[in-house]
């Protein structure tokens, strides 16, 4: 109650004073929030390309103790020995999330004068049967580019206790470094890849510094987005993973899965 009247008169001395600085707009988000969130990092992995790139370092990822979720789309296309490495992660403890159908951008179907209803149809439906088909029961779902919108949102949230963007696309979405999970939707930081430009490189050094300073008050979940590891699509290199494994250990983060926001 005494935080209640905190809050209000916060609110209050803000409107008075004209003067709505987003200190007061931050202290009142959290107050509002229902589930903080746990004090931890979700690393995921993205599209089945890379799905054998991941199998020649899951010794690496056991090795380091660490706990992380793969987005796999075009599950009807998937052979055997894809499906056999995917077994192997999900028995070491690591999550399967769904990726959409066939990869679809859903700013696309937008463009075609399509609709939220379509993308579900196409793109979630079909893919979800497939992957329920090969034994997995999705409960996380990643967007394809992190391409979404609120529209979307609610329909996928009818299917998926969680879904996750990238950095972009702020409307509706939690912050990739996360105080709460209300929202069920989080935005993801790009890992570091082999392939940066000097320009790029300095950017995501700087703000993934930033997540971890970030992190050093209060309980916050950190959300970190790769590829291929090593080999495959924008590889993250072990040396990279190891510096982030150090800095989650250092802060003495939690790994958790997709799913565990959200619940
Ligand atoms: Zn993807």
């Amino acid at each position: 109650m005494r935080i209640t009247n905190i809050i209000f008169s916060i609110m209050v001395l803000n409107i008075f004073s004209g003067c709505m600085g987003s200190q007061g707009i931050i202290e009142i988000a959290e107050e509002d929030c229902n589930s903080p969130v746990e004090r931890g990092v979700v690393i995921s992995f993205d599209d089945s390309q890379n799905i054998e790139s991941w199998g020649q370092n899951q010794e690496f990822l056991k090795s380091h103790g660490v706990i992380v979720t793969f987005f796999i789309d075009r599950w009807h296309k998937l052979e055997q020995w894809e499906l056999d490495i995917l077994e192997n992660l999900s028995d070491d403890g690591h999550e399967i999330g769904f990726h959409a159908t066939n990869h679809g951008d859903y700013f696309e179907f937008l463009e075609q004068n399509l609709t939220e209803k379509d993308y579900l149809e196409i793109e979630i439906i079909p893919g979800l049967n497939h992957m329920d088909e090969r034994g997995y029961n999705a409960t996380s779902f990643a967007y394809p580019r992190g391409h979404r919108d609120t529209n979307l949102d609610v329909l996928l949230l009818e299917y998926f206790s969680v879904l996750r963007g990238t950095q972009s696309n702020k409307d509706g979405s939690e912050s990739w470094v996360a105080e709460c999970e209300d929202l069920r939707v989080f935005r993801s930081f790009p890992l570091i890849t082999t392939e940066e430009t000097e320009e790029s490189l300095e950017y995501r050094e700087k703000w993934t510094e930033f997540g971890f300073d970030s992190i050093e008050t209060g309980n916050k979940t950190l959300l970190f987005n790769g590829h291929g590891i090593v080999n495959g699509q924008y590889a993250t290199s072990l040396e990279n993973l190891e510096l982030l494994f150090s800095e989650i250990e250092k802060n003495n983060l939690k790994y958790l899965l997709m799913s565990d926001l959200g619940r």
